[in-house]
């Protein structure tokens, strides 16, 4: 399991700007940055799972360290299957710390090679969520500068 080799785990329902300013600062720190798209079946999403990673390949296409995939299961399962070593996630504000505290100690436990990284983005998407963009497209609000074009695109088309 490699420190170089970095996962990026997340629902990513929407691709947000804010996902993108973390997988831009992992890509100058990692060889390798393996953004895995979570297949939850409990979630109710609004983008399909194909749909969340074809958005994803596109904006992250002018990073040729950027690889985009999908999981199920344990991530620790996963990572071991993918020879990584470090699990990267964003930190937006102390709520988020709590629940990462937890999840990042359990991903311990299970799997002690696995080490847990923690970046902050810029702080225009310190309050960015993908939530909040559904909500937004969904009651018509703009978007611009908290998702790419493409992405804006397809939650229009989505919810019209
Ligand atoms: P969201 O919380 O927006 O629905 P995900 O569940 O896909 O996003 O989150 C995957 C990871 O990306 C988590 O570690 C989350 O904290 C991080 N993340 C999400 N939005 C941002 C953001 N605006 N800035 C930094 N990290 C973020």
């Amino acid at each position: 399991m490699k420190t170089s080799v970095a996962i990026y785990p997340g629902s990513f329902d929407p691709v947000t700007n804010g996902h993108l300013d973390l997988i831009e600062r992992g890509e100058k720190m990692f060889d390798l940055v393996i953004v895995a798209v979570l297949q939850n079946v409990d979630k109710q999403p609004l983008f399909t799972v194909p749909e969340r990673v074809e958005m994803l390949r596109e904006v992250t296409k002018q990073w040729p360290a950027v690889e985009v995939d999908v999981f199920k299961g344990l991530l620790v399962d996963y990572a071991r299957k993918r020879g990584a070593g470090v699990i990267l996630r964003g930190i937006r504000a102390v709520s988020d710390y709590e629940y990462e505290l937890q999840m990042a100690l359990m991903n311990r436990k299970l799997e002690p090679r696995l080490e847990t990284v923690f970046m902050l983005p810029g702080e225009p998407y310190s309050y960015l969520s993908a939530k909040l963009v559904r909500e937004i497209a969904q009651l018509g609000g703009p978007l611009t500068d908290l998702v790419p074009a493409v992405v804006e695109q397809k939650l229009r088309a989505k919810i019209a």
